[in-house]
Formats: C-alpha cells, structure tokens, sequence
C-alpha cells in the first residue's frame, strides 16, 4: 500500500494558521488519535542544531512544535521536547538552546514539557547495516511514541535534511561526532542515519517548510519562503515529498538513495499517495543548493559526474561503488570537495576544533585553521560555528570541473 504524505499550505507563522495547518495535515492522516493513545509519553523531536532565533530558519519553527503538542494533548497524550542539538549534551546547553530556539516558549504555551535528562543507552540493532550498536538520549528509547518534527533544509552531507537526517539528534552530544570519525564516507554515514530510523521508528512526522533554508544549510544558509507542512507516518515518503517540492530529485538526497538501495522505498514520487494541497501549486523553483549538492556538469565526465553524485548507485553498480569509494579516500576527492575555512568573522572561541571528529582544527593566532589533509568533510564545523564564521570553498581543481 503506499506510503501516505499530507502536503498543506501554511504561508507564515501566524500561530493560528500554523494550527490550523498542522491540525489539517494530521487529520488527513486519520487524526492525532490514530498515533497516540491517552496517557502516553509522547517526544517531540524538533531540529535543534544550534542555539539560534526561530527567523534564522536553523530549526523548527516554535509555532509548529507548540501546535503538534497541542493536538497531542487533546487526545490525552504527554508531549515533552527533546533533543541533543550539536555539542556537549548538558543540562546547561539544553537550557540555552531551549531558549534561544523558542522551545521554552512553545512548551509554556502548549503544556509540553521540556527534557533536562541527560543520560544515553546503548543499544543494539542487529537489523543495522553500520550502527550495530546504537547510541541514544534515554528518553528515545523510553518514550512510548515518537514524534519527528523536522525543518526543511539544505544540508552539505546529504542534500537534503529532512525526516531521516533529523533523527540524528537522538544521539547524544558529542557521540555524534565519533560516529562521523567512524563513517567517515558519505554513504556510511547515511547508512547509520536509515539504521537509526530503522531502529527508532517515529510513529509520525510533521514537517516544518512554512520558511526553509537554501544555500549552505543546516545553519549557514539563507530563510526561504516554502510556505507548507507535510505530515506522514512515513519519514520516507515525506523526505521523497518534500524533495520534490524544493525542486530536487528525490534520489539526490542520499538517505534516500541508501534506503533505496536497502529496498525500504523506492524512492518515487509517483509511488507516495499525496493528499491535501497541490504540489504543482506549492513547488519552490530555484532552491539554491548546498555547494556540495550544487554539482555544474561543467566539464566533468559523465561516468564520474555519476559517480560523485550518487556515491551508492541505485542501480547496484558494485564496480562504481567501488571506484567512488576509491576516489573518495584520496587525493582526488579532497581537490573536488568543498572544504572549511574561517573567515575574518571568526573570534578563536575554539567550539569548532572541539567538535572537530578527526582533531583538524588548530586555533592560530585567534582564527581557526583547518587541515585539509585530516579533514574529512564532515561539515559538523560549519554548521556548528555560532558566528557563522565559517565558509565553504571549492579547490581550485573542483572549481574548473564543478564551477564555483
Ligand atoms: S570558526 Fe567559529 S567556532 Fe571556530 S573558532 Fe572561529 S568563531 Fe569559533
Ligand atoms: S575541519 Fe570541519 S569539516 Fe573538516 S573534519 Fe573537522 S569538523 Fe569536519
């Protein structure tokens, strides 16, 4: 049977409106009660990331989180927030990040409370391809349902963040980044990111694409009116959506394609029932990409254009997988990819080199400086920097195939 996914215009974030809209979405779902039971304990996932105002579009909008609480409630359910957004997980951070995002707002309006426990489990997953043992906040794995709200963004890893990439805030604090040191290929990482989805199993998810964010996402890019929510039970069928309606192909997002790959979707559009508002109607033309999803053919052959775009081949082509992992260890790869540098924004506060998976990053002279021969891409510094200090830029190599 497919997958469901409600699409319903939202243009602001009227808290009416985005009530109206979310209670909508839901309601073409079979309503909150078809997910929650009376007296469950229900967690709310926002992205989080870092500590920003609700207007710089880093993560969900506070007017959707505190409405789904709402809807949660009236069917007698008990709505607490939780994340770990990147960095230390503490109470402390919790607190700050609650804050600045709105989440402390929203749970005063909405009855929801917010979580202050700090503890991780470790699991284990034996369905994973990767993350056999799964490290996650307590509270996931206590929950008895669980919520994904994520906010429609670009992201230099994977295209696209969106329901699956949003999960990833359920591992706590800085365990995120051994797993980056750990899965250090693209297509590993999102690996791990379908195992956790495969482990956690969200019941629903509401997505935040009233305002989105393009460029050079998750917290370096620029607002961008969308002006939708979605909900699905399905996280994939909503990452295949919401894709489409940024303009993308919905195998660009590369869980997406891994997920594919594990037979979990089939990653078409035409396979997901849509219901509610048009997406003819509703599509954003232009969407700038992240300048690692923005790859210009320019002069790029075709067979490593595939290669460097897809990295797992939908397809199953073993001998590409194989080439692609080759290049991606190496020399080449690094002239080809984009690669972090502090710009004169940068005060030396040293959160970055912190966070850094694989020590790249040395604080010289009060700016950051990083190694591009031990960097392995991640990004987890741009989108860390709470100055957003940091820039990414193509080599020279990259420049003349790729463009910018
Ligand atoms: S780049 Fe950002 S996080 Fe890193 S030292 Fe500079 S200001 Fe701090
Ligand atoms: S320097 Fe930045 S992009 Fe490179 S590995 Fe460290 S955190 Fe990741």
């Amino acid at each position: 049977m497919p997958e469901r996914v409600a699409l319903v215009r939202c243009a602001e974030y009227d808290p009416t409106q985005v009530e109206a809209a979310v209670r909508r979405s839901v309601e073409l779902l079979g309503g909150m009660e078809a997910f929650v039971q009376p007296g469950q304990r229900v967690l709310l996932k926002p992205n989080l990331v870092r500590a920003a105002p609700p207007e710089k579009a880093i993560s969900t909008h506070p007017t959707v989180v505190a409405a789904v609480a709402k809807l949660v409630r009236e069917v007698g359910g008990q709505p607490f927030i939780a994340e770990s957004p990147g960095g230390p997980y503490t109470a402390g951070i919790l607190r700050a990040s609650y804050r600045k995002t709105g989440m402390a707002q929203a749970a005063e309006e909405s009855g929801a409370e917010l979580n202050f426990d700090t503890r991780a489990v470790q699991v284990s997953h034996p369905e994973a391809k990767v993350l056999y043992r799964l490290d996650l906040i307590q509270p996931a794995v206590e929950a008895d349902v669980i919520i994904n709200l994520p906010k429609l963004k670009t992201h230099n890893l994977s295209a696209l963040t969106l329901a699956v990439k949003n999960l990833y805030g359920l591992v706590p604090g800085t365990i995120k980044i051994s797993y980056h040191a750990k899965l250090q290929q693209r297509e590993l990482f999102c690996q791990g990111l379908v195992d956790l989805l495969t482990y956690v199993k969200p019941a629903l998810q509401i997505m935040d694409a009233v305002v989105g964010m393009e460029g050079e996402g998750p917290s370096g890019g620029d607002p961008r009116p969308i002006g939708a929510i979605l909900a699905s039970p399905s996280a994939l069928a909503m990452d295949i959506v919401a894709a489409a309606l940024v303009g993308f192909d919905p195998l660009d997002v590369l869980t997406t394609r891994v997920a594919v790959e594990r037979g979990l979707t089939s990653g078409r559009l035409e396979d997901v029932e849509l219901v509610g508002d048009s997406l003819e109607e509703l599509r954003v033309p232009d969407f700038r990409k992240g300048i690692e999803a923005e790859l210009d053919p320019g002069l790029v052959p075709r067979f490593l254009r595939r290669l460097l775009r897809m990295e797992s081949s939908a397809e199953g082509d073993a001998r590409g997988r194989g080439l692609f992992r080759a290049l991606s260890s190496g020399w080449v790869w690094k002239q080809l990819v984009a690669m972090p540098y502090a710009t004169e924004k940068c005060v030396g506060c040293g959160y970055c080199a912190e966070n850094c998976p694989v020590q790249a990053i040395q604080i010289v002279d009060g700016r950051a400086r990083m190694d591009g021969r031990t960097c392995i891409r991640c990004y987890c510094c741009h989108e860390l920097c709470p100055y957003s200090a940091i820039e990414l830029r193509r080599p020279l190599l990259g420049r003349l195939l790729m463009g910018r």
